[in-house]
């Protein structure tokens, strides 16, 4: 008996669901969900499937193999010259959401299709939250990275805010430290800084390495530049940050979207000093990759490495990183807004707040 081709499960309890449903133990389980996340097919390994697996599972195998691969798919890829490459992908209802192959084997993962922060210098932000992505749909697009290249760190900075899809998110980042095979630290939830992901983040097995999008250490400022982030200040949310960051003994990694004239002056230099005086940080200063239509500007080059070297001599490990990818339509949520221009593809349905909660 084969198992026909069904909407496929997107969040990953589903897919245990089905498994079990199908005559799996839980060592059943756990190898195709290994296979797959791994993005190997299903009758590899060292053990033949026959030998292993219960027949209605064996069965069922091709039809399962078919439904994850409907997951997501890479509608068009867009290397850039820095190595990475920005991949458009589609999910099973048409929505499209970006992926990032990273160099040095990583990728960048979206965990919405749109986001509810609204950052006033993201295109992604624009249209609000269109939907949650499912456990399963998140960890498909490290198998379509895996399909191209090696890929040993998964950071979660692409589409969306994580802290606002985080049952979801914490159940991939559970899937890719056991069965993925993922060292914890090489997997980075990043957040704008919500109560609920510093709560949660610390009872997972998988413990994954925390970024905190800060931006500014101006409470108004960052009101204004992440105007639906909860409201935390600054140095609590680099406080409770550092709090998790200390008990998982990673650094806490700090991003900070350089823009000129609003967050590149000497007064943030000196805020941050005393912020992060003493704290185990690493402060990555991203210069903005400028959008048409939007009002914000990247400094110049000169102006950033002025200031990584100041905050550098003052004992704050300070990295001046290019956003990757940014030859290619750079900033996240610009591929996928092209795409929506040119074909029109399926338009946004709008999520309430309360989908959030
Ligand atoms: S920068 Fe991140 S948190 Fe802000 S709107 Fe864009 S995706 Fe959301």
């Amino acid at each position: 008996m084969t198992m026909p081709v069904t909407a496929p499960a997107h969040r990953v309890a589903d897919l245990r669901t089905r498994l079990a449903a199908l005559g799996a133990n839980p060592k059943h389980a756990q190898r195709v969900l290994r296979l797959w996340s791994n993005a190997l097919p299903q009758d590899s390994g060292s053990r033949p499937v026959e030998s292993f697996l219960p027949r209605t599972l064996r069965e069922a195998l091709p039809a399962l193999e078919a439904e994850l691969a409907a997951l997501a798919r890479v509608v068009s890829e867009h290397p850039g010259e820095d190595g990475s490459a920005r991949l458009l992908v589609a999910l099973a209802d048409g929505q499209t959401v970006e992926s990032v192959l990273l160099p040095r084997e990583g990728v960048c993962v979206s965990t919405q299709v749109g986001c509810a922060v609204g950052c006033g210098f993201c295109m992604t932000g624009r249209d609000g939250l269109l939907r949650q992505l499912g456990s399963a749909e998140i960890v498909a697009q490290v198998v379509l990275a895996r399909q191209r290249r090696a890929v040993r760190k998964v950071v979660f900075m692409g589409m969306g805010e994580p802290a606002h899809n985080l049952d979801e998110v914490l159940d991939a980042i559970d899937l890719l430290g056991t069965a993925g095979g993922l060292a914890h630290k090489q997997i980075v939830f990043s957040t704008v800084g919500d109560r609920r992901a510093f709560e949660r983040l610390p009872l997972g097995r998988v413990k994954p390495a925390l970024a905190l999008s800060l931006h500014t250490t101006r409470p108004a400022l960052r009101e204004q530049l992440l105007p639906r982030a909860p409201r935390i200040a600054p140095d609590e949310l680099v406080a409770l940050a550092c709090d998790y960051a200390e008990a998982t003994d990673y650094p806490l990694q700090l991003q900070w979207t350089l823009i000129e004239g609003v967050n590149d002056g000497d007064d943030e230099v000196q805020a941050l000093q005393q912020l992060l005086a003493g704290r185990r940080v690493v402060l990555n200063l991203i210069p903005y990759t400028t959008v048409d239509g939007l009002p914000w500007r990247r400094p110049s080059w000169e102006r950033a490495a002025e200031m990584a070297r100041t905050l550098h001599r003052a004992g704050v490990l300070t990295k001046l990183r290019h956003s990757a990818g940014q030859d290619v339509d750079g900033g996240c949520g610009q591929l996928r807004a092209r795409a929506l221009a040119g074909t029109g593809a399926p338009q946004p349905v709008r999520v309430s707040r309360r989908a959030l909660a």
